[in-house]
C-alpha cells in the first residue's frame, strides 16, 4: 500500500513509522487519543498510514523543526512544536523539495501550536510529558511515555548526533542541558529516537553524556585517531566517538 512508509508495531501502544530508512516517526495510541510523534519527509501521506492503524482523534507533536521530521505535517490540520524552532522550520520550508511536495499535493504546512517543557498530553490511560533538551536544535524536545517507560528523543539523543549545524547549541551548552535531564534515567528504560528501527536502552543517555564530557575535556584536539574528518552533504566537520559501538558526535568546534 505504501512504497516508502513501513509500519512496525513495537508494543501494545507504540507503532514505528519508517520512511524509507531515512527518518522515523511514531504513533502512540491511548484509549481516547493517539499521538503522532514526527512525520518524516512528507513524500508519502503519513496521515493515511496512521489511519490504517487507528481511528482515534490525533495530536501531532514535533520533536524539532528539521525537514526530515516536519515535512509530513502537511497531511495534518495542526501540529505542536516548541516555538524556539519556528525560525528553523520556516527556513526548512524554503527547500525546493518542500515547495514541490506542496505543489504536487495542493497541501501546505498547518499552523504550529506552542509546546513547552513539562507540558503533558493526556491520551487516555497514557501520558506524554514534554522534556526540553536544547542541543541539536534550540527547540528540541523529548517526550516521556511514562506508563511504558519510553523516552522519545527525536534527534536530540541518538547514535549519530549532529551538532555541527549552525542551529546547534555549543557543545558546552548541550552538556549542561543533558545534565539537567538526568532524571530521565529513573523514569525510562528505553529510548526511541528519530532515526531508529527499534528500542534502544536508556543507557544511551549515559553513553552520550560521557561522550560529550569527553569531547569537552579533550577540547576537540586534532586527534587523527579519534576525531577524524566527517563529510556530510553540506561540507566537512569532525566526529567524536562515544559508547561501545559505532556512535559518534559530529561537531565543528568544541568552543
Ligand atoms: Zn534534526
Amino acid at each position: 500500500m505504501f512504497e516508502r512508509i513501513k509500519i512496525k508495531q513495537l508494543n501494545e501502544h507504540i507503532h514505528l513509522l519508517d520512511d524509507n530508512g531515512e527518518a522515523t516517526g511514531y504513533l502512540v495510541t491511548g484509549k481516547e487519543k493517539a499521538a503522532v510523534i514526527d512525520t518524516m519527509n512528507g513524500i508519502e501521506d503519513v496521515h493515511k498510514a496512521v489511519r490504517t492503524i487507528t481511528d482515534l482523534p490525533l495530536v501531532l507533536i514535533n520533536t524539532h523543526g528539521h525537514c526530515d521530521h516536519i515535512f509530513g505535517n502537511i497531511y495534518f490540520d495542526q501540529a505542536y512544536m516548541n516555538p524556539l524552532d519556528l525560525p528553523l522550520a520556516a527556513e526548512q520550508m524554503k527547500h525546493k523539495e518542500f515547495i514541490e511536495i506542496c505543489r504536487k499535493t495542493g497541501l501546505s504546512m498547518p499552523p504550529f501550536k506552542p509546546v513547552a517543557d513539562k507540558d503533558v498530553f493526556d491520551l487516555g490511560g497514557l501520558t506524554l510529558e514534554v522534556i526540553a533538551l536544547p542541543g541539536h536544535t534550540h527547540g528540541g524536545i523529548c517526550l516521556l511515555l511514562k506508563q511504558n517507560r519510553v523516552l522519545f528523543t527525536g534527534d536530540s539523543i541518538n547514535h549519530h548526533l549532529w551538532m555541527q549545524l549552525d542551529e546547534c547549541l555549543p557543545i558546552s551548552g548541550f552538556y549542561e542541558n543533558m545534565k539537567k535531564i538526568a532524571f530521565v534515567k529513573d523514569k525510562a528504560d528505553f529510548i526511541l529516537h528519530g532515526h531508529a528501527q527499534s528500542f534502544d536502552s536508556i543507557t544511551l543517555y549515559d553513553e552520550l553524556l560521557l561522550g560529550v564530557k569527553d569531547l569537552l575535556e579533550s577540547g576537540g584536539k586534532d586527534d587523527e585517531v579519534f576525531d577524524y574528518e566527517y563529510k556530510w552533504f553540506k561540507g566537512k566537520c569532525k566526529h567524536h566517538p562515544f559508547g561501545t559501538g559505532e556512535s559518534v558526535i559530529c561537531y565543528k568546534t568544541v568552543r
